[in-house]
């Protein structure tokens, strides 16, 4: 792996934290993207090298909706950056991980996602993500 992509952080409402990390950062997010296929709305901040996604949900079925009914707003996953996500997913399976989903999915920030289970990786939910070209 190569770096952390980014933090992603679940939020109840969006326009309301972006101003909020918008005070935090001195700068506003560099885009909003909406990922229909997860059923999330999210922002992107540059912070230095680093990127923080915000996250909100989009209908009870989002799984960031299914988070924040048992969690409180916070840290969601840590993405890091991976060169070959197939080859990635499967060096990870024959270490013993779990995935949420066996096959990379496009996720937002034009990238393919892949989500190891937080129970095989100590509770942190883990997305791995590589450019889509
Ligand atoms: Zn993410």
């Amino acid at each position: 792996m190569k770096k952390i992509e980014h933090i992603g952080i679940a939020v109840k409402n969006l326009n309301a934290a972006n101003e909020t990390f918008k005070k935090l950062f001195g700068e506003a997010h560099y885009k909003v993207e909406t990922v229909d296929s997860e059923q999330v709305s999210t922002s992107f901040f540059k912070v230095g090298e680093s990127k923080i996604e915000l996250l909100e949900a989009q209908s009870q079925e989002s799984a960031i909706a299914k988070y924040l009914n048992k969690n409180r707003e916070g840290i969601h996953h840590i993405a890091f950056a991976v060169d070959d996500i197939e080859a990635e997913i499967s060096r990870l399976k024959k270490e013993g991980f779990s995935f949420i989903s066996d096959q990379p999915k496009k996720g937002a920030d034009n990238k393919l996602v892949a989500f190891i289970h937080p129970k095989s990786a100590n509770g942190l939910l883990v997305e791995l993500c590589q450019e889509a070209g």
